[in-house]
């Protein structure tokens, strides 16, 4: 049974004061909050198991060995990968994407076509710029609409047999909107296009399957996911990481190295050169644990519950303009106080112990495509309250006051 008041009592951070007040995080989009479990966890593995992984004859090494490939295990039930060596540990959503950009451009040649939405965070437009410019192929982009929708038949239109890839958001981090992904997997698979999605947003929220979605790649971050910064992981269907190359060199990655000619190792080691985060992919595992024990339908009704009551609140606040108005969103408030800065609304609402993200979460394009220079974005996770998005409230009507 989802009890909010017992969930909170998980997460120590919740009940300290910020500024004389008690803390209100609504940045859970940026990096969610640890619970005591996961923290217990670090704790317990720099206590009892801490030593270098895949490597060591000697027990300590074994040991810390089985626990970081049990998380793997235990990340792949969650993204339902046919296989374990289907989940490559990275630093995150970033190093996953730049992982499969830098693999991509030794199998794509001038002429091809990529596509990106207009509703991707930076991490998911650069490096395929990058590796246009590496290697050749014209980058297209999905548009979207003033909902903070993206463009279906603009998309169909892009398609050709050009099209090598596709990497869209499942949701978007600036606007909470939810990406019709499956539609976009089946049309990209139709015109013989891999498609990559970046799940930094949805893994909070949504458990997702990637045989169900047939997906090629799909890129996560643990710390939005109560789990601890500095690791990830990425899914890649087994025929394509067979057939794309390492990205980085070294120990761990390889079967043997001579001056002559290294071989690689399987998978998943040819992607993960050097001593990993043992620490991080460990503590994942037990991240994952965590909210599925709480259940992700539980989690996905209760938080629609606070964003619709958010909704509502907020724009009772006279020129209070919501941006991403989609009906298929999640728990995420973009907004802005007309005439008034968002950074200004930030650092008041700051001494008032509300955290809240203001500017352009990383994606410039939104923002161009509304033309402001930034939002006010508070989102929420299972384990904020009504009464926080009061407080919230509250500040915004206080912040315009002074504001104004
Ligand atoms: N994509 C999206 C949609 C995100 O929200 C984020 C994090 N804000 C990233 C990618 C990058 O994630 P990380 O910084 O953990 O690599």
């Amino acid at each position: 049974m989802f009890n909010v008041q017992d969930i909170r009592k998980d997460f120590p951070i919740l009940s300290r004061k910020v500024n004389g007040k008690p803390l209100v995080y609504f940045d859970n989009a940026a990096t969610s909050q640890t619970p005591k479990q996961v923290i217990d966890a670090i704790a317990d593995y720099y206590s009892n198991y801490n030593a270098n992984i895949h490597r060591g004859v000697h027990t300590l090494s074994q040991e810390a060995t089985d626990l970081y490939e049990q998380s793997r295990e235990t990340i792949r039930a969650h993204f339902n990968a046919k296989f374990t060596h289907e989940i490559i540990f990275t630093s995150g959503t970033t190093h996953g994407i730049n992982l499969v950009a830098n693999g991509f451009s030794s199998l794509l040649k001038q002429g091809d076509e990529i596509i990106v939405s207009a509703l991707e965070h930076h991490s998911n437009i650069v490096p395929w710029q990058m590796l246009c410019e590496r290697t050749g192929p014209v980058l297209k982009v999905i548009p979207m609409n003033e909902e903070g929708e993206l463009l279906m038949d603009e998309f169909d239109n892009l398609l050709s047999k050009n099209t090598k890839l596709v990497f869209v958001n499942h949701i978007s981090n600036a606007l909470g909107t939810i990406n019709p992904i499956e539609h976009i997997i089946e049309k990209a698979h139709a015109v013989g296009a891999a498609v990559l999605i970046d799940g930094a947003q949805s893994c909070p929220h949504i458990k997702p399957d990637v045989q169900k979605l047939d997906v090629d790649f799909y890129v996560a971050s643990a710390h939005k996911m109560c789990g601890p910064t500095g690791v990830g992981i990425l899914y890649g269907k087994e025929e394509w990481l067979k057939k794309l190359p390492p990205y980085q060199g070294g120990g761990e990655m390889i079967a043997e190295v001579t001056f002559e000619k290294t071989t690689y190792a399987d998978l998943p080691h040819k992607f993960e050169a050097g001593t990993p985060n043992i620490c991080g992919g460990i503590v994942f595992g037990t991240a994952i644990d965590y909210m599925n024990q709480i259940g992700f339908d539980a989690i996905a009704n209760y938080e629609n519950e606070l964003l619709h009551y958010a909704t509502e609140k907020l724009l009772e606040i006279e020129g209070l303009k919501i941006y991403g108005t989609s009906p298929q969103k999640t728990s995420v408030i973009s907004f802005n106080l007309e005439g008034i800065h968002p950074y200004d609304v930030g650092t008041i609402l700051d001494k008032m112990g509300i955290a809240v993200r203001t500017g352009h979460h990383c994606a410039q394009p939104i923002m161009d495509f509304y033309k402001i220079p930034g939002t006010v974005r508070a989102s929420f996770a299972f384990y904020n309250t009504k009464e926080e998005i009061d407080a919230l409230v509250e500040g915004v009507k206080k912040a315009k006051m002074m504001l104004s």
